[in-house]
């Protein structure tokens, strides 16, 4: 789950990482009443998920009550690379002397945690990898011995940032693992973390991912979860129990097993088609199941098509053929529907289809040959 900047900076704040202080608008009048209370000058920054909002005009400075209003208007429902802006931070505005980046995510290939930290923020990280990649210093870190002040302190020089940086950014770095580990975080990023004229250390922005699979140890973060906008599709197929993705594509999928259900993603791409969604209905699927997904894909204006993609192991295909029948009494589906039944019973599954083929049920024998029908109907 993903976090609006002002969720990442909370989050920061309960591991004692500075932020600036400052608060939450819906509206414009809301949002001058918080920059009256925090005093002035504030920045009015637009809380969408997605970065780059400082070039989309999407992060302003504000001097008093008359450039709120028109920052805070100009802001509340503007379009930032597809995320429309319901909601701005207001914080107090600070002074910057010097932007850096700081960050731990997973490092999978070595099996550590990977620390970066740059004195070259404020930009996007993307862009100084490419550009100028000496300029990030990397740390891994044995998750076991975690990161201590003392290692900190090395690698803040070794990212050359600022002296008068340094031991408050080890400080800092030290709190920012500790949220990213104890936090449960698959990533816990700040860019920029500025040093002030006077001197001071502090995370200016947040973007913060939370390891879904901790949830269970984290009751607070139901509030988080309140103000995530779920895709209507997979709300639909979550309150039906099933393991469903929405994607772009044209082609409605739905395969068992996890494995088999991206394998046929990649093979209506290799045709030339586009996946609306990946489904997995999980072993031992019956006409319930069958229906729900049906009816969860049916829901998607963009499916021209339906490729289910079964290989019958503990599923028997025979319930398989036995569910899509039931389904279809059930759901008025709006798109055809290709099958491909191979596995445990797979002959005794298409004769009981076999009745009931038309030009919009059918039957292939390979899921290559599913496929090129599937994307063919979609493409029609
Ligand atoms: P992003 O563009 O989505 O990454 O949003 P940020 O929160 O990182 O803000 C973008 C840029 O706005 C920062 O890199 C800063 O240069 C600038 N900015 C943000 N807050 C302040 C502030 O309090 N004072 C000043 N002077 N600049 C700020
Ligand atoms: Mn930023």
């Amino acid at each position: 789950m993903d976090l609006f900047e002002y969720q990442g900076k909370q989050y920061f704040a309960r591991f004692g990482i500075a932020v600036s202080p400052g608060d939450v608008a819906d509206t414009v009048d809301e949002a001058v009443a918080v920059a009256e209370r925090i005093g002035y000058p504030v920045v009015v920054k637009a809380q969408v998920k997605v970065g780059g909002r400082g070039k989309a005009g999407g992060v302003k400075l504000a001097n008093d009550i008359d450039e709120v209003r028109l920052h805070a208007g100009n802001i509340l429902g503007l379009d930032i690379k597809g995320h429309v802006v319901h909601r701005v931070w207001i914080e107090r505005s600070s002074d910057i002397a010097k932007e850096y980046y700081a960050s731990f995510t997973l490092d999978r290939p070595n099996k550590t945690h990977l620390g970066m930290l740059s004195a070259q923020g404020g930009v996007e990280i993307e862009v100084v990898a490419e550009e100028n990649p000496d300029a990030i210093a990397f740390l891994q870190i044995d998750p076991v011995r975690g990161l201590d002040v003392a290692t900190a302190r090395r690698w803040v020089a070794e990212a050359e940032l600022d002296e008068a940086a340094r031991e408050q950014t080890a400080q800092l770095l030290v709190k920012l693992y500790d949220c990213y580990t104890t936090g449960d975080c698959d990533l816990a990023e700040i860019n920029p973390l500025i040093l002030t004229p006077d001197g001071n250390v502090h995370a200016l922005d947040a973007k913060v991912t939370l390891d879904e699979n901790a949830s269970y140890r984290h009751p607070e973060w139901d509030e988080f979860r309140a103000t995530e906008t779920e895709d209507p599709r997979e709300k639909m197929a979550k309150e039906k129990g099933l393991n469903y993705i929405g994607l772009d594509g044209t082609v409605g999928i739905i395969a068992n097993g996890a494995g088999l259900a991206m394998s046929t993603l990649d093979v209506v791409n290799q045709v030339g088609g586009t996946a609306a969604n990946f489904l997995d209905i999980g072993g031992g699927a019956n006409a319930d199941v069958m229906a729900a997904a049906l009816e969860v894909i049916n829901a998607d204006p963009k499916v021209k098509s339906i490729f289910v993609n079964i290989f019958g192991g503990i599923t028997r295909v025979d319930e398989v053929a036995k569910g899509v029948l039931e389904a279809l009494a059930r759901v008025s589906i709006s798109s055809p529907i290709v099958l491909r039944l191979d596995g445990t019973n797979a002959i005794e599954g298409r004769a009981i289809l076999a009745p009931h083929l038309n030009e919009r049920l059918i039957t292939e024998p390979t899921m290559l040959d599913a496929a090129r029908t599937a994307v063919n109907l979609a493409n029609a």
